[in-house]
């Protein structure tokens, strides 16, 4: 299938929308912290002139296990030195069922509040995002796919969309789960792998407060919970390959070959993941009751890619002079991209950066 065919997918709209600083309290320093947290600014400020859905009711680490609550008094300490003691709570079981009581206290050990997090509706945000570009003067093309990259004397000259080519001196492919396979056809390898996602949203459950912060369990798949129309925003973090990707792997090996990991998105897919989503929500009813009856009522998938070392993929694209590649979101580009655009906005731009990203060098395999 040619890119032209298959790239047709709405942006960002399956993300969650959970914009938090996902790095707070980890043990080692961690660079993408920083990211996050512009992240963060970003959204706020463009809230202030769009509308984005922006709940802020920060978000709720919860451990079912006294482990896991050692765990988090450790990331406590840390995330108050990093956000602020403001932004950092400990929570007893007992209060987190007075902001969450559609959670079982007995069920679990505590929790850890991050007040400086918030759910934002993903789309939206996406196309405030474009209002704001064209407003500055950027020219958007929508429904237009780039068929080819033009290289010539090791430098890109533009793109080919359709038959017509745009000449550009300096070319950015952010094409998220396609990226490599458009980057393959100019002799770009990347060992990037398209997994598969989804969320789903229930049917209006009055026992949800408006308020309640939004839930995570460390010790259950990662399965999150926010509020969404007035029911619950639903999913967990799972592995499951892009089936054609995985399909055409397998093929290449039985046939005695390297897998090039080609071809991430293929096409749309009939959702399967949220039906384990399902099933596992419900299995977890004696710590969320209500998720014992819960529907699917309207279900997202999008194609999150990783990379071995789960490190973005940022800058130059090997020796092609002014071909630069942005990808690897690791299922948390909404947070993160913004922090990530701008460290790729200034490195094509004055071609230094504050920010060292040779870990993120997109041959750094
Ligand atoms: C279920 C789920 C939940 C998530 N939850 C969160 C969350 O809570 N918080 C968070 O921070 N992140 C979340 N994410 C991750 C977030 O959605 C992604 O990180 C983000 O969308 C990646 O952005 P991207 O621009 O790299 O890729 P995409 O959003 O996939 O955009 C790539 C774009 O490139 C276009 N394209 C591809 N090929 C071509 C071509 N040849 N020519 C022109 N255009 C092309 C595609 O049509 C697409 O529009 C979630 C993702 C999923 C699937």
């Amino acid at each position: 299938m040619s890119a032209s065919q298959n790239w047709r997918h709405r942006p960002a709209g399956g993300a969650a929308g959970f914009i938090a600083p996902w790095l707070a309290g980890a043990s080692e320093p961690q660079p993408e912290l920083d990211i996050e947290l512009y992240g963060l600014d970003l959204y706020r400020d463009l809230a202030r002139w769009h509308t984005i859905g922006l709940r802020q009711h920060g978000i709720a680490h919860i451990a079912m296990h006294a482990n896991t609550m050692a765990a988090l008094q450790g990331s406590y300490q840390r995330a108050r030195t990093q956000l602020g003691d403001e932004h950092v709570t400990l929570l007893s079981s007992q209060q987190l069922h007075a902001l969450a009581p559609i959670v079982v206290p007995q069920q679990i050990a505590g929790a850890l509040l991050l007040r400086n997090a918030f759910s934002i509706v993903a789309a939206d945000a996406v196309h405030a995002l474009a209002h704001e570009f064209v407003a500055l003067g950027g020219e958007l093309r929508l429904g237009t796919a780039v068929d080819e990259i033009v290289i010539s004397d090791g430098r890109v000259r533009g793109v080919v969309v359709g038959d017509r080519t745009l000449h550009a001196a300096t070319v950015v492919i952010a094409a998220g789960a396609w990226l490599h396979e458009l980057v393959h056809r100019i002799g770009v390898t990347l060992p990037l792998l398209a997994t598969q996602a989804a969320r789903f949203v229930s049917q209006p459950l009055d026992a949800v407060p408006d308020s309640m912060p939004m839930l995570m369990f460390p010790d259950y798949h990662n399965l999150y919970l926010r509020v969404e129309q007035g029911g619950l925003l639903i999913g967990c973090e799972e592995i499951v390959i892009h089936p054609p990707t995985l399909q055409h792997d397998i093929a290449a090996l039985q046939r005695g070959q390297t897998p090039q990991n080609r071809a991430a998105g293929v096409a749309p897919l009939a959702d399967t993941t949220h039906h384990y989503h399902l099933w596992l929500a419900r299995a977890f009813a004696h710590v969320v009751p209500l998720l014992a009856t819960i529907a699917a009522r309207e279900v997202r998938v999008g194609y999150p890619t990783r990379v071995p070392d789960m490190r973005h993929i940022l800058g130059q694209a090997g020796t092609i002079g002014g071909l630069f590649l942005i990808g690897a979101d690791l299922e948390c580009g909404m947070t993160r991209g913004p922090g990530l655009g701008r460290m790729l906005a200034k490195l094509v731009t004055t071609e230094t950066s504050t920010v060292d990203t040779r870990v993120y060098q997109p041959d750094r395999w």
